[in-house]
């Protein structure tokens, strides 16, 4: 993996940097012990591994601003991160840089349900909020399956989505208001407690962008009332394309299920094996679907979804009888990643997103390059929003399988581009996409995407090496091609 090259004169500065940032800030734990150094050296994407300079563990927002501020003026690169659950590499962190981890901004600062939002510190776990308000019926809508430990600081920076993102939405359509410090040490409020704030839309900006604008160091979330009612069914197929074909139909149909997810044979028997959910084996493809609302609804809604599938090749198909029994059939999917790495000694889990009606034709090509490639793949995806995670498996032991599975990932990413979908669903760029950019970006949009970076961070100390492919100084961006003494753009103005 290609990172920026560590700045040499600041690891010669390492025990003074760490002597300065201490005296700095008092009360924050800093960490540059190299053993204790060794759990940050890696996120979800374990492939790549590499210690930080050193660690800092704020818990106050004057602390974070103090300390980038600091880390400007003196040149210092600084990663921030959550958990470090994601699987793109973003939390990698680079060996000339300070770590900043927001694992004490740990507190729920406020909850309002009259106004339906709660305001939380990075740091809170995404399953956290939703138990914080649970006993009075509501909850936090977006849930990725590694909700048990990912922060709401991660999910706004990866623009997290799960199960319940068909109907409800992404982690940017739940998100209010963000408290941001930026590299600069400037503190700004972007959003806030209502449904809209003038000005640009600078939230937009922020939600999905990876740790590279601004570290957040608050979250005001959207809480919802729990449906009446819900109801998951398990549908079974004898192929892969007539579970994508049914996925298509249901959408194309008018039904939007709050959830809407396939796993394959591999993902099932290796779910069924984990957790037990009563999956059936004899099965290729294997849809949960989740309807609810009013009873009424849900109930014509389980009836019409039957339909479909029958008429889509159905060969089997369950409706959940009580909520243990819906809980039942969602802990196999949620425990669906590492069930499957009980059966492969490593997988390598790719994100991509195609238009749901092109999911029978991408999953034939899919198994296509397993068979090309020589590696088995699970899939176990957000079929409702053509979000797939293909889990290549692979053994790391065995030299160059890493370099296949890969490749292999590459080209199936490459495929999603080709059929008119995207790089990431919700995993984001990260390090892991980041050299794929430009398959799906021209050289002009990737220029002004990073002008944007610019904006907030001239000096690029924010997690740097990150989403964009090639590097370029901000003052190389501004600079203007002037071809035989013709301006470009002659009619606007100069300043
Ligand atoms: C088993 C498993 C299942 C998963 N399932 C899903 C899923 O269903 N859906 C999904 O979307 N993702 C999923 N993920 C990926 C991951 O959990 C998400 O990307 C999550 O949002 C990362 O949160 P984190 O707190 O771990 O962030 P980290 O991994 O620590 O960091 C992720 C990125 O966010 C930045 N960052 C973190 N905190 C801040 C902050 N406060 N301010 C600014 N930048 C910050 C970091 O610099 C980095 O770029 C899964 C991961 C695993 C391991």
């Amino acid at each position: 993996m290609r990172m920026p090259e560590p700045d040499g004169a600041v690891l010669a500065r390492r025990t003074q940097i760490a002597a300065s940032l201490r005296a700095l800030v008092p009360d924050v734990r800093v960490i540059d012990h190299p053993d204790e150094l060794r759990p940050y050296e890696c996120d979800g994407l374990t492939a790549y591994r590499q210690p930080p300079m050193l660690v800092m563990l704020p818990e106050t927002t004057a602390q974070v601003s103090r300390i980038l501020g600091w880390c400007q003026a003196e040149g210092v690169k600084v990663v921030p991160r959550g958990a470090g659950t994601s699987l793109s590499g973003g939390a990698l962190p680079l060996a000339d840089c300070v770590l900043l981890s927001l694992a004490r901004f740990n507190r729920i600062l406020s909850v309002d349900y009259d106004d339906r939002l709660a305001i939380v510190q990075p740091g809170v776990t995404n399953l956290a909020v939703t138990q914080a308000v649970e006993d009075r019926g509501f909850y936090y809508a977006p849930d990725p399956s590694s909700q048990i430990a990912c922060s709401i600081g991660g999910n706004v920076a990866e623009n997290s989505g799960g199960v319940h993102c068909l109907k409800y939405g992404l982690t940017t359509n739940n998100v209010l208001g963000v408290e941001l410090v930026l590299m600069s040490g400037e503190i700004v409020r972007l959003g806030g407690t209502t449904l809209d704030s003038p000005g640009l839309d600078l939230l937009g900006l922020i939600v999905g962008s990876e740790g590279l604008l601004g570290v957040v160091t608050e979250v005001t979330v959207r809480i919802l009332p729990k449906a009446d009612a819900a109801r998951a069914l398990l549908i079974g197929f004898a192929a892969v394309e007539d579970a994508g074909a049914c996925v298509a139909a249901i959408i194309s149909h008018g039904i939007i299920p709050a959830g809407m997810e396939m796993m394959d044979r591999i993902a099932i028997h290796a779910a069924e094996a984990f957790v037990h959910a009563g999956y059936p084996l004899d099965v290729e493809a294997l849809l949960i679907v989740e309807l609810d609302g009013p009873e009424a609804e849900c109930g014509f809604l389980v009836g019409e979804v039957e339909r479909i599938a029958r008429a889509n090749g159905a060969v089997l198909l369950r409706t959940s009888g009580s909520e243990a029994e819906r809980n039942l059939f969602w802990a196999g999917r949620k425990a669906a990643f590492p069930a499957v790495g009980r059966v492969s000694p490593d997988y390598y889990c790719m994100d991509g997103t195609i238009p749901r009606r092109r999911l029978p034709e991408v999953l034939s090509r899919m198994a296509a390059l397993s068979e090309q490639y020589g590696l088995g793949v699970a899939n176990v995806f957000h079929a409702g929003d053509g979000n797939l995670h293909p889990l290549i498996l692979y053994d790391a032991s065995r030299p160059g399988e890493l370099e296949k599975a890969e490749a292999f990932g590459a080209d199936i990413l490459r495929l999603c581009v080709e059929v008119g979908g995207v790089l990431t669903g919700e995993h984001g760029v990260g390090v892991e996409k980041r050299d794929l950019m430009p398959e799906m970006f021209t050289a002009l949009d990737l220029d002004q995407q990073q002008r944007m970076k610019c904006a907030f961070d001239p000096g690029q100390l924010l997690n740097p090496g990150k989403v964009f492919p090639t590097l370029h100084r901000c003052a190389e961006l501004g600079r203007m091609h002037v071809h035989r003494g013709a301006l470009p753009f002659p009619e606007l103005p100069r300043f």
